[in-house]
């Protein structure tokens, strides 16, 4: 047996992968990512791969990048883990104030965790907790956006909207209201309809990413905030997928001018190395859980590795990258670029809507039969040619490394627009 081939067998033997369905996946041979060097990921077998999702939408400056590499390396060599419970450690401090300096403004505590979903069930429960200690007690309630998503963890799937991930665990969850995203004047209604009873409206600034890459219209976001301040309620701005360039600002948030009550980071925060995640809050919301010990005003949360030494090292690097090559400022010609191609690919006859904002991309193919498996067929053409790239179910994503070049763009668009046609050209003709 090939390396490879044994490896493979070991995999259906013994792996449950997320957001897979392991009955089928036996039926074709899975990858088995060896290394990475820029946005290239390589198998192995040695086959060569543009990774047009970012290794899930968290890849900022490439892969095997060589100041990452090096802030890892350099606290390994200091101590791996060492708990925020009680103690403290430079880098996580460090990266606090690091955070704190480019955020907007208003947020002035870091409270740190492990992933996307962590750092929004904190948020959730620290503006329920604000609430309740200040008297508020009646407010009790998040507002969520239709098709949101804030992670796969009960409480973040309670704010969640996406039917075909949620809908199960509906008994589970706490009950929420529903916002239309865009839909200002039904988010007023919303709001003056439980007046006093909403803790926080939860949501994804600008672009809703997993519902689909939902593109909220211009004023939106700031419509909200303003909404929230004339009714009493904090704002959380899930910045997981939108945060670190990702949307062409720093921070989503910033092209509305808004300042959150609550900024959620994960992926990009370590230029998608290592888990991290941070929950960003105000200073308002941390004095509102200052007491004597025995008025049980404590924030009673925290995960084992939260803050972890060479976590916040990468993500101290990661910061130092965005300074010093200029990351933001060198993205908006690519997104020129993007913008170019994406008004081609529009005018594609199988396309029925692109949306994007910055290098954050939502090819829509329309409606199709779910079990022609449309989307997986293009991942699987654009495999074949070289990319890696993973739909959200008819909705073809491309979310490249920030650090992608022009021409490594051109191509994976290229690619993206052959293996859309190619798996079109699969499907069973209608009888
Ligand atoms: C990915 C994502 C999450 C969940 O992050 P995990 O690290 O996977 O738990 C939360 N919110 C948004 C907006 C995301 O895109």
């Amino acid at each position: 047996m090939t390396d490879a081939a044994h490896l493979n067998d070991l995999d259906q033997q013994f792996v449950w992968h997320p957001f897979t369905q392991q009955q089928g996946w036996s039926e074709e041979t899975p990858l088995m990512i060896e290394r990475g060097e820029g946005v290239y990921l390589y198998d192995v077998d040695g086959n060569r791969y543009l990774d047009g999702t970012s290794s899930l939408w968290c890849n900022v400056h490439g892969h095997h990048h060589p100041v990452l590499d090096a802030a890892a390396k350099f606290q390994f060599d200091k101590v791996a883990h060492s708990t925020m419970l009680g103690l403290s450690h430079p880098g996580a401090t460090e990266l606090a104030a690091r955070l704190i300096e480019i955020a907007p403004e208003g947020l002035r505590r870091v409270f740190y965790s492990d992933s996307g979903s962590t750092a929004a069930e904190i948020a959730l429960k620290m503006a329920f907790q604000y609430h309740q200690q200040r008297g508020d007690t009646a407010r009790t309630r998040f507002v969520r956006m239709r098709e949101a998503y804030h992670g796969d963890t009960i409480g973040s799937v309670s704010v969640g909207g996406i039917d075909l991930f949620h809908a199960t665990y509906k008994p589970l969850l706490f009950e929420t209201l529903a916002a239309e995203p865009g839909d200002a004047a039904q988010m007023e209604q919303l709001l003056s309809a439980h007046e006093g009873e909403v803790a926080a409206v939860i949501m994804e600034p600008l672009v809703q990413g997993a519902g689909g890459m939902i593109v909220h219209p211009e004023g939106y976001l700031r419509a909200v905030r303003e909404l929230c301040d004339q009714h009493g309620v904090l704002l959380i701005c899930d910045e997981v997928a939108t945060g670190f360039g990702r949307t062409g600002t720093m921070f989503a948030v910033e092209r509305e001018g808004v300042s959150p009550d609550f900024m959620c980071l994960a992926k990009g925060i370590t230029g998608g190395y290592l888990p991290l995640a941070a929950t960003l809050t105000t200073e308002a919301v941390y004095e509102g859980f200052l007491g004597a010990p025995a008025e049980g005003k404590t924030f009673f949360h925290g995960h084992t590795y939260t803050g972890n030494p060479i976590a916040c090292a990468v993500a101290l690097a990661n910061l130092d990258i965005f300074r010093d090559e200029r990351t933001i400022e060198a993205l908006q010609p690519k997104i020129e670029l993007l913008d170019r191609r994406l008004a081609e690919i529009a005018e594609m006859p199988s396309v029925t809507e692109v949306r994007s904002r910055g290098v954050m991309v939502g090819i829509d193919l329309g409606e199709h039969d779910p079990e022609l498996r449309l989307g997986h067929r293009v991942t699987r053409e654009a495999r074949e040619r070289g990319a890696m790239i993973r739909p959200l179910s008819e909705v073809i994503v491309l979310m490249p490394p920030l650090a992608i070049s022009e021409a490594e763009l051109t191509d994976l668009l290229d690619i993206c627009v052959e293996s859309i046609t190619a798996a079109l050209a699969s499907l069973p003709t209608a009888a």
